[in-house]
């Protein structure tokens, strides 16, 4: 069956999307003809204004609408120990647990030699620069798969020469799972039970 047009690219957009096939994308596109045309304005201005306002903050690469981010200028957390994770999804679950006081680095990705992400491509430099005198530790929280783990190994080779404690969260988290998708109790475990590399 051939649509019009532009319902033709709507649903063309909307498959591009992760988790949206075809079936989905077309009920998706049905559904948004069939919505208040204000409704429509509003999700569009949302899907805007979320691009446009929200970058990366330049001190940790978390996602923020403010720069330096509302974790790094937060004068009660310790800059004493920094948390490494993945992705921003991380950063939500590890302060889901309300557990963890200091700051995060937010790598962008993952050591990924299968993909062609080598270290220089996610933001492990931006971490080295981070090493000043007053960080005693850093966490290392990428997930617990074989791409983090050779993360955690490289960055972990490279930041105790510098005399920095290094550790790795414990593995409450099952293997080959995400941070992401873990409850508060198995990361706050994690996170007690994390040995020095
Ligand atoms: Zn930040």
């Amino acid at each position: 069956m051939i649509y019009p047009q532009s319902i033709m690219k709507l649903i063309e957009e909307f498959s591009k999307l992760p988790g949206i096939g075809s079936k989905t994308a077309q009920r998706l596109s049905f559904h948004v003809l069939g919505m208040e045309k204000s409704a429509v304005n509003r999700l569009a201005e949302a899907i805007i204004e979320a691009k446009e306002k929200t970058n990366y903050c330049t001190v940790c690469g978390n996602l923020t609408d403010k720069d330096p981010c509302m974790i790094c200028s937060n004068k009660s957390r310790t800059p004493e120990v920094i948390c490494v994770v993945e992705d921003a999804r991380d950063v939500i679950a590890m302060e889901r647990t309300r557990e963890f006081p200091g700051l995060y680095h937010v790598l962008q990705g993952a050591i990924s030699p299968l993909s062609g992400i080598g270290p220089d491509d996610i933001k492990i430099k931006e971490l080295v620069t981070r090493m000043t005198p007053e960080v005693k530790e850093v966490i290392l929280a990428t997930n617990p798969n074989v791409e983090g783990e050779a993360t955690a190994m490289y960055i972990s080779r490279l930041l105790k020469p510098l005399g920095i404690k290094v550790t790795r969260i414990a593995h409450g988290i099952p293997v080959g799972g995400d941070l992401e998708y873990t409850d508060e109790v198995t990361i706050t475990r994690a996170l007690e039970g994390r040995r020095e590399l």
